[in-house]
């Protein structure tokens, strides 16, 4: 536990939460300031920062609640779908440094679109840099 993380300290029932959903690693709670009616957040119960440094078992109960709580955000809001979503990393706009995975209930009327729109363009890359980086992850996935 880090002293200083709100998540930490919600799940250690030090700081207020809609807590939703618990498993034996992870924890499901609304989010305090929603982008859409049902905006939870899904974390870890042990402070890890980023998914790169969160070990294996973790990310794993990190998705299994993700995918058992969806279906169930979604009907309890009456959405059509939702966004799924982690800001991995400060460069990525996430804030609270203990990682977590937003469900974010959409709307066929919302006029959002994709999270694609993020980007105003996309850049051109050509094949052989392609290549290169295929490579590069390839060659880096044990
Ligand atoms: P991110 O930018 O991905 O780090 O998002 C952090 C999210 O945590 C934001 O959507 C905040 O509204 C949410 N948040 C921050 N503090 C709390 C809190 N105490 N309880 C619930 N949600 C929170
Ligand atoms: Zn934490």
């Amino acid at each position: 536990m880090s002293g200083s993380c709100i998540f930490c300290r919600i799940v250690a029932g030090d700081a207020p939460a809609r807590v939703v959903a618990e498993t034996e690693d992870a924890v499901a709670f609304l989010d305090a300031n929603p982008l859409s009616p049902g905006h939870t957040l899904v974390i870890p119960r042990d402070h890890h920062e980023t998914l790169g440094d969160l070990p294996a078992d973790e990310g794993q109960a990190v998705f299994s609640l993700l995918h058992r709580l969806v279906p169930v955000v979604e009907r309890a809001v009456d959405a059509d779908a939702t966004t799924v979503a982690f800001n991995n990393g400060r460069a990525a706009g996430q804030e609270v440094h203990h990682v977590h995975g937003h469900v974010v209930p959409r709307f066929e009327d919302d006029g959002l679109g994709p999270i694609h729109g993020l980007f105003d363009s996309r850049p051109r890359i050509d094949r052989t840099e392609m290549d290169e980086i295929g490579e590069r992850i390839a060659s880096g996935f044990e």
